[in-house]
């Protein structure tokens, strides 16, 4: 059988190298129409932050490894401009001798990736405007600031992406501004998950303009960048992140069916419209694990696995099925982590789907180790308890607990699972009730109906004059600041004090976090008072605010 492979990075790669460890017999040949294949994407930026010195360490494989141990026939600077699915043929242009050529093919497996946007606007083209996909576009950008001197860069996009490169180019010594027309960086992550991050990047000198949409360019003795609403800033480089596009272009001239965002439409064993034709990561939909939606989440994992699953397919093994992508994702920012899995709250209120939600804000291991420190934690979950996304932000081991979450979601689990499951503790690592299993906890105690919550969003459109709103930290806590019309009982001192309370009211108890403010519910409910505690606490009300 003589397989063809369009793109040599993640997808396209995996996918050539789980043929050849399935078929020997396979003619497997690798077109890339860059310089370069199998390089760490996912790298780039700390290559410009300087993390990552040694060009060699972006690049995962060579040509020759793949040749020499996977005997397939690798060639780059080598696209594919045209398939013609009558003839099972493709035109390649080799971009080092310009030669024009034909390759035929029993099967074909397509992994273009995707391109970053680059809008239509005034100035675009101007010098000093970039985009990052490539191991060249990095080395561009290496260059631009080396060369230039820059001393300031706009990034326009905080997405996972954007927010990487203003913590490298800060690092890399350049005054950081982002521009981004939501309202808040991340967009996976809900807004009161972001604003932890926003305030560590502003503690770390990135300027960030929320809200803010970008008109045009204007090159002047610097750049020039065009703001909504009549601002400008100047800026030596900057760095355009406003999400990528699937690469589809070979597909939609092949007339093979298109999907959502133009993407390329695969069946769940990644085949396209055309049988002998298969495609993998940026460049296709894939299926939102929770609700079967056709969506697009271009990230390395399951462009990784895609590839090696349509590798053993286009073999006709159909061992994997492609059963959905939950959008799993990590980012570093400066010291902090923020992942998130599953379906965030503005997904599920636009999907109508049901839900309950949890915050919770422990410590990543055993306080009394040191070097503690707080996690925040979101779970979104069914009235029933299944897991339906989370969000976790922190300083130290929020990597496993997102991994935990993402697992646990996978395998359909529930908060009643969270509650069960036997983690690894010793002091320097968790605490003998890791935070999962806390989560779990406080989810099943709200689904069980022993303790009512509110949220930090419903907090200012309680009437006080109708409700008792008791803050149960200690004075010096609430010295340092507290939620308007709040009175303020310790727990320490309720059961004595209970009185002061009116029992026909409702009674809205918090605490920092939402421990104390439990404890306080438990006490107050189980003296006939009708009770709610805030879930998350005054850090949660306050970081969101
Ligand atoms: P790519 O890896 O982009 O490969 C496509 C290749 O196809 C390209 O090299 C292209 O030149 C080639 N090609 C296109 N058309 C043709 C043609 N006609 N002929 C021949 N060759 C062609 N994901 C994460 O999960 N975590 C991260 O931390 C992360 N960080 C990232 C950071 C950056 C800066 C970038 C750019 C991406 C990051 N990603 C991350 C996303 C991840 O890199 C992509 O999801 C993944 O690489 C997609 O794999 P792919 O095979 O679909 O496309």
């Amino acid at each position: 059988m003589k397989v063809l492979i369009v793109g040599g990075v993640a997808g396209g790669a995996s996918a050539a190298t789980r043929l050849r460890r399935q078929s020997e017999d396979a003619q497997i040949i690798l077109f890339e129409k860059g310089e370069y294949i199998s390089y760490a994407n996912c790298g780039l930026p700390y290559y410009i932050g300087g993390t990552i010195r040694d060009r060699e360490r972006l690049i995962v494989t060579t040509p020759q490894l793949l040749r020499d141990r996977f005997r397939i026939d690798v060639r780059t600077m080598s696209e594919v401009v045209k398939i013609d699915r009558a003839k099972k043929m493709v035109t390649v242009k080799n971009h080092a001798d310009g030669t024009v050529y034909e390759e035929s093919y029993d099967k074909l497996i397509l992994s273009p990736g995707a391109q970053p946007k680059r809008p239509p606007l005034p100035g675009i083209d101007s010098e000093g405007i970039f985009t990052l996909r490539t191991v060249p576009d990095t080395y561009r950008i290496d260059e631009y600031i080396r060369e230039t001197k820059a001393e300031s860069a706009v990034v326009v996009g905080a997405g996972f992406i954007g927010v990487e490169m203003a913590e490298n180019l800060k690092k890399r010594g350049l005054d950081v501004t982002i521009v981004e027309y939501l309202d808040q960086a991340i967009a996976s992550l809900d807004p009161e998950m972001a604003a932890i991050l926003h305030r560590h990047l502003r503690e770390n000198g990135i300027r960030l303009l929320f809200g803010t949409g970008v008109q045009g360019f204007e090159k002047a003795e610097n750049l020039k960048v065009k703001l909504t609403g009549e601002k400008e800033i100047c800026a030596d480089l900057v760095v355009l992140s406003i999400g990528v596009a699937p690469d589809s272009s070979l597909a939609k001239d092949a007339g093979l069916e298109l999907s959502v965002g133009g993407s390329i439409q695969v069946n769940d064993t990644l085949q396209t419209s055309d049988p002998d034709i298969y495609a993998v990561g940026d460049a296709i939909s894939v299926r939102q694990f929770l609700t079967g939606e056709d969506t697009l989440v271009p990230l390395a994992g399951p462009a990784n696995r895609q590839g090696r699953l349509a590798g053993e397919n286009v073999l006709g093994r159909r061992v994997g099925i492609n059963d959905g992508v939950q959008g799993s994702a990590i980012l570093k920012v400066f010291d902090m982590t923020a992942a998130s899995t599953g379906m965030n709250e503005k997904q599920l209120k636009a999907k109508k789907i049901p839900y309950q939600r949890t915050y919770i804000h422990p410590a990543d291991h055993a306080t009394y180790y040191p070097g503690s420190s707080q996690i925040s934690m979101k779970l979104l979950f069914a009235p029933d308890g299944k897991i339906l996304g989370a969000q976790v932000v922190g300083f130290d081991g929020v990597d496993k607990r997102i991994d935990v979450l993402a697992t646990a979601l996978r395998f359909g689990g529930t908060v009643y699972d969270l509650e069960k499951l036997e983690l690894c503790y010793a002091p320097p690592y968790s605490s003998a009730k890791d935070p999962v299993n806390i989560l779990g906890f406080t989810a099943a105690n709200i689904l069980r109906g022993d303790v009512k919550v509110f949220y930090f969003d419903e907090v200012d459109a309680l009437d006080r004059s109708k409700v008792s709103l008791v803050d149960t930290r200690t004075p010096s806590e609430v010295q340092a600041g507290t939620i308007d019309g709040a009175i303020n009982i310790p727990l320490d001192q309720l059961r004595e004090r209970m009185q002061e309370l009116p029992k026909e009211k409702p009674v809205y108890v918090f605490c920092q976090v939402g421990l104390r403010g439990y404890l306080a519910a438990r006490i107050l409910m189980q003296n006939g008072y009708d009770v709610k505690n805030l879930s998350g606490g005054y850090k949660t009300y306050i970081t969101a605010k």
